[in-house]
This record gives structure tokens, C-alpha cells and sequence, in this order.
């Protein structure tokens, strides 16, 4: 999963607030950040690191350069491994000019295009499947760089949201089937093209609409020109996971609020569980996993109309648990990042909420430290269905074989977590309470209809890592 952003304006230096939206999505990707801009004569420059957007970039740097276009781009690995080379935006100058695309989504046929592009002698700087698509722009030197792009795009297939820059503009596109959201701001004369609105509000922009699935859009002086690619599929597959969990709260997504479906997603939980609390019939209260739980324990708690405490903390400064390469340091983070308050638990029946269960190594462990603050009876609801299935499109999840739910029956969950009881988020629930028809989004992780089931053309070659 990654996070992009797009600036473009006639008058203002952009780059400031290029940096300024990359910190709004920093949640989309912690692993390397990057802004490449094109300079006085032309040429696409860029500055990337690896880690945090204040680590990997210096924001006193990118005030003062003078570029009324930039991109940006938070990374966070799903195909490609974790290192500088893979960092985006990923640039050229070539025959026709500057290019420097950024991308959110897995292509599903990287590897093939890879193959294809270095049979014609291509030479690949990176391992992220995004370069294929740069090679594919310079492999048309005949087309104009936009023109270029767009049949570049009509070879690509699974997940893209992009943001190029070319000396014709700001380009932003997005695959025909919309799986990662793509917004587009304005403030006064200034466009924006965001992966998240979030990013919009820090800067003082509005949300103007969504990017459309399949559309290409052109942002220079002479305004927003719009085009679509050639492939229609018959559906949308906007990612349920973005409601689930991956989102910011506070953006808006497909005209859907994130905070207010994750809200429901948690009611409509409460409503099919009562308030249960196992053997006493009620529970004591309800608690969230922060902050990956909290608006879904908040709407739980006001539906079934039991206290909310906050009674599982989560120590701020250390970053993320779930890529850690080995098991055992991915359960030394847990601990070090999220810890019970023994004074709540403490001979209490509680209702603990979290958004999805995927390994279940974060609940397994949080659940024995509070089992060690003498809980009386635990209870786990989660806003989502069982994660069944991995993602190939965009979303970093381990292998079937790693999946908690792919391997054992809720009780079984249950019981390997620890806790009294266990339960999931309906998927039609889930629709319902994102507010999208379910032949629009895409559900594969929670039941495995990938596309190449539902529409036969689709060969998924799989993320690399
Ligand atoms: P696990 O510990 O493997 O069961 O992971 C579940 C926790 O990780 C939940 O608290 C989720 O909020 C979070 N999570 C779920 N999916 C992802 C993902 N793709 N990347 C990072 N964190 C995730
Ligand atoms: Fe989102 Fe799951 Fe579909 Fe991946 S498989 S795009 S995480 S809904």
C-alpha cells in the first residue's frame, strides 16, 4: 500500500505542500518517501529517502524550490523490496522529455511486461512494477509523452492510482476497475490529485470528485482534460479494505465518509452480537485495539449502549508491527506498542473490538496481557469478516498459509487467541455499512473472487513481497 499525491498550479511553488499532504498520508506508507518536481530547464528532479516523510525529506529544502508542479509519493512494499532503488517517484528524462510517475496498486502482470521490456532491451533500475510502466512511455518515442502514457496504461493490468508528471502537466489516472481511491482537490486556481481527501484539508483544498476508475486526467493551463481507457470492465472493485482499515477516518472515499462506514461497520457488529458478554449476558464495557479499532468500538458502544473505555493504550512513538520480517520480532512489537490498563480490566467482562484479524498475532498477544490483569471474560468482535485470502492488488497481506482464518473455524480463533468468544463482521453487514453496492467493490482477501474468476482474463502473477 502506498500513499500519492499531485500538485499543480500556474502561480504557486508547490513542493511545500507536496511535503506538507505526504505527512496526511503518511499512514498509507512508512518505508521510503519521495518529491520530484521539474526544474527551470526542464528536467525532472527528485529528492527520496527511506523512512518517515521528516526522515527521508527535508521540508526547509523543498520550501524554497521554485517548481509550480510536483509529485510525491509514501511507500510501503508490496512488490519490490524495501530499499532506496524502489523509493518513488520513480523518474526519467528521456527522448521526449521529463517523466516521473508515482503509484498506488500492484500491476498483476508486472512480471510479464518486465520480461517483454528487457527481451527489447530495457534496463531495470528498481524491482517495483511500476518501472514497467515508465519503460512502456519511453518504448513510444514517436507518441507525445501523455499520448505515450495513456496506451502505456491500456497494457497495464490489476491496481493503479498514479500521479505523473510531464512537461504537458500533472497527469493523475486510475485503473478501470478503481480498486485504490484517487481524489482530486482545488483550492482557488491550484489542482490536487490526492490518495486520500485527508490530504486535501491540511492544505486548505476541497474535495471536487473522485478520479474515475479508468479515467486519465490531464491538469496544465488550459484546465482538466479527460480520457478514459479503452477497457470497461462490467464492475468497479473499489477496495472494501480501505473502510476497513486502511483509510484515514477523516477522508472521504467514493463519496462514502471513511469514519462514518466504520462507524456502522461497528454498529451493525453490535447489532448481530447483542451485548453479549458471555456467560454474564452483558458485558462491562466495550474496548478498542487503537487505533486500528477505535471508530469501530465507538459505534459498537453506542449501539449496544454499554460503557467505551479506553482501556488498551498505545505507546505513539513506535511505528508499525505487521511487516516486521520474523514472527518473533513482530511479537516483540506488539508488546512494546500496545499494553492493557490493568485497573480497567481487572475483574471485568469486556467486549475488545479490532478491525481485522490477520495472522492474529497482535490480538493473541494483547489478549494474554490481559488475560494477566485478571479479565473475568474477554470477548473479540471484529468489524470485518475473516481475512481469508491474500491481496493481490495493492494491499500488503502474508500468504493463505499465514492467515489465521484460512486455517482454523472461528471457535478455533477463538480459542488459539485466547479469548471467550469470537466474532466477525457479516460481509453483506460490511457492504452495507460502507454504503456502495457490492458489485462495485472489491471483497477478494474476505472471499476470494479474484477478477480473473469473475471475468476470465486475468492472469495474477501475485505480489513479490
Ligand atoms: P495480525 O496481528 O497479523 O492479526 O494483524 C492484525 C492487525 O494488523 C489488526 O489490528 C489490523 O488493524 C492490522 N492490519 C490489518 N491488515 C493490515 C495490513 N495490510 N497492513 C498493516 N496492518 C494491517
Ligand atoms: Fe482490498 Fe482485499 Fe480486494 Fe485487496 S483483496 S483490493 S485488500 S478488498
Amino acid at each position: 500500500m502506498c500513499g500519492v499525491f499531485g500538485a499543480y498550479s500556474e502561480t504557486d511553488y508547490v513542493t511545500e505542500e507536496v511535503y506538507l499532504a505526504l505527512q496526511a498520508l503518511q499512514h498509507r506508507g512508512q518505508e521510503s518517501a519521495g518529491i520530484a518536481w521539474i526544474d527551470d530547464r526542464g528536467r525532472v528532479n527528485s529528492h527520496k529517502g527511506m523512512g518517515l516523510v521528516h526522515e527521508a525529506l527535508n521540508q526547509d529544502t523543498l520550501s524554497k524550490m521554485t517548481a509550480t508542479s510536483a509529485i510525491g509519493h509514501v511507500r510501503y512494499s508490496t512488490a519490490g523490496g524495501s530499499m532506496l532503488q524502489n523509493a518513488q517517484p520513480i523518474c526519467a528524462n528521456y527522448a521526449q522529455g521529463p517523466v516521473a510517475i508515482a503509484h498506488n496498486g500492484n500491476l498483476t502482470n508486472a512480471g510479464g511486461l518486465r520480461l517483454e521490456l528487457e527481451h527489447r532491451g530495457a534496463i531495470f533500475q528498481s524491482t517495483s512494477d511500476t518501472e514497467a510502466i515508465l519503460h512502456l512511455v519511453a518504448h513510444q518515442p514517436d507518441k507525445s509523452p501523455f499520448d505515450a502514457l495513456a496506451c502505456a496504461l491500456e497494457r497495464a493490468q490489476g491496481a493503479f492510482s498514479l500521479v505523473v508528471l510531464l512537461e504537458e502537466g500533472l497527469v493523475a489516472a486510475r485503473d478501470p476497475w478503481g480498486f485504490r481511491p484517487l481524489a482530486l482537490g482545488r483550492k482557488g486556481e491550484n489542482y490536487y490529485v490526492s490518495s486520500e481527501s485527508c490530504a486535501f484539508s491540511l492544505l486548505g483544498a476541497t474535495l471536487v470528485r473522485a478520479v474515475e476508475p479508468g479515467e486519465i486526467l490531464l491538469i496544465n493551463e488550459n484546465g482538466l482534460t479527460s480520457r478514459y481507457l479503452r477497457n470497461k470492465p462490467p464492475k468497479r472493485k473499489l477496495c472494501s479494505f480501505e473502510f476497513v482499515y486502511f483509510a484515514r477516518p477523516d477522508s472521504v472515499i467514493g463519496g462514502r465518509s471513511v469514519y462514518k462506514a466504520r462507524q456502522e461497520m461497528g454498529r451493525r457488529l453490535a447489532r448481530s452480537c447483542g451485548k453479549l458478554g458471555g456467560s454474564a449476558g452483558c458485558a462491562d464495557f466495550v474496548a478498542y485495539m487503537p487505533d486500528s479499532g477505535t471508530t469501530a468500538g465507538i459505534g459498537y458502544a453506542k449501539e449496544s449502549g454499554l460503557p467505551f473505555e479506553s482501556a488498551v493504550v498505545r505507546n505513539r512513538y513506535v511505528g508499525r508491527t505487521f511487516i516486521q520480517p520474523t514472527q518473533r520480532v513482530r511479537e516483540l512489537g506488539v508488546r512494546v506498542k500496545l499494553s492493557p490498563n490493568g485497573e480497567i480490566f481487572s475483574g471485568k467482562s469486556a467486549i475488545l473490538v479490532d478491525d481485522s484479524l490477520v495472522r492474529g498475532t497482535t490480538a493473541g498477544l494483547v489478549v494474554s496481557m490481559i488475560r494477566e490483569c485478571n479479565a473475568r471474560e474477554l470477548h473479540m468482535r471484529i468489524s470485518s469478516p475473516p481475512v481469508k485470502f491474500p491481496c493481490y492488488y495493492g494491499i500488503d497481506t502474508p500468504s493463505r498459509g499465514e492467515l489465521i482464518a484460512a486455517k482454523l473455524s472461528v471457535e478455533e480463533i477463538a480459542a488459539s487467541v485466547g479469548v471467550d468468544s469470537l466474532a466477525y463482521l457479516d460481509k453483506d453487514d460490511m457492504i452495507s455499512a460502507i454504503g456502495i453496492p457490492g458489485d462495485e467493490l472489491c471483497t477478494a482477501c474476505f472471499d476470494g473472487t479474484y477478477l480473473e474468476d469473475q471475468e476470465g482474463s486475468i492472469y495474477c502473477e501475485g505480489p513479490e513481497g
